[in-house]
């Protein structure tokens, strides 16, 4: 074989909890986070020419080291000193910079790509460990699917599917950055913690109505008074009869929960109309094969 396509798939964050911040400036997290059937397609093409070379789609993204999907692949050759070199084609449809962890997922199918391709005979625990030097996201999206992420996001716990549903993510205009979110975020005694465990507990009952009631991000109280597009956003989303909605990751992101087909097609019609959002997607949840 010298050549494999891959689909690396978005997530979202049904909650998102900050319990602690370390000294290097980590965060302890607590997240319930879900795939998507939102996915970037890699493909990567066995080079008789040594090191790693790319393209993509966007040309405002780096095709250098830079690139998480590149940096993937330099780990892999490096530590298995792997003599040929590899072409990554990487067509983005995960939006950028959107709390949606699109970089991390390509870097997770690329790890997972380079391991079928040059036969390194690596478990999926053992890229997650590589995965983790790359970004806290990364072993979250190589195992894929529905987990709660605890630590720094590395250590997860699958947990049951949840029921079916329809997921509306819309992409506001604004550009918030991941690091400026997290050192902004105030964890006092004020900041309103959501309820994972309950959550936990309605996914595991398969009750989706509970499962977002009890949803809740404490980044948002950095995002929402920073770009009031996010709550409106939102506020759209539950107008428009979706049972839950949030923002996903550090966003701006935004994402609506919905069971009713007819309503989340006339709410992506208004959003599409409003200029409150400048993408979105219909989506549904995604669980790999085991
Ligand atoms: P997360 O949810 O993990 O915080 P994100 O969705 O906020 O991720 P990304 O889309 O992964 O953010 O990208 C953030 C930055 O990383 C971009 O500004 C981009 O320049 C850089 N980057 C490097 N590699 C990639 C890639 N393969 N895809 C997207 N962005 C990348």
């Amino acid at each position: 074989m010298r050549q494999i396509n891959l689909k690396a798939m978005a997530k979202i964050n049904l909650s998102l909890d900050v319990t602690g911040e370390r000294e290097n400036g980590y965060h302890d997290l607590r997240m319930v986070m879900q795939s998507i059937r939102l996915y970037d397609r890699i493909s990567l093409n066995i080079t008789r020419s040594p090191g790693v070379k790319m393209e993509t789609n966007l040309g405002f993204l780096p095709v250098d080291a830079n690139n998480l999907a590149a940096k993937a692949a330099r780990i892999l050759i490096d530590e298995f000193q792997i003599p040929e070199g590899v072409f990554i084609s990487l067509e983005k449809h995960i939006p950028v910079a959107a709390g949606m962890a699109g970089g991390s997922s390509d870097a997770a199918a690329v790890l997972v790509g380079m391991n079928i391709l040059f036969h390194l005979g690596l478990s999926q625990e053992k890229l997650m460990e590589r995965g983790l030097k790359i970004g806290a996201d990364v072993p979250f999206c190589i195992l894929r699917g529905i987990a709660l992420a605890e630590g720094i996001g590395e250590i997860l716990t699958p947990l049951p599917h949840i029921p079916d549903c329809l997921i509306l993510v819309a992409k506001p205009e604004v550009h918030v950055s991941t690091k400026y979110v997290y050192s902004h975020l105030v964890l006092d005694e004020k900041l309103k913690h959501p309820d994972i465990d309950g959550q936990i507990q309605a996914i595991r009952e398969g009750n989706l109505r509970e499962m977002c009631r009890l949803q809740g991000n404490v980044l948002e109280s950095v995002t929402v008074p920073m770009h009031p597009e996010i709550g409106a956003l939102r506020d759209l989303m539950l107008e428009g009869g979706a049972i839950g909605a949030m923002m996903s990751g550090s966003g701006p992101t935004v994402f609506g929960i919905f069971d009713d087909e007819k309503a989340v097609r006339r709410t992506r019609e208004k959003l599409i109309a409003s200029p409150l959002a400048r993408q979105t997607y219909l989506t549904t949840p995604y669980y790999p094969e085991r």
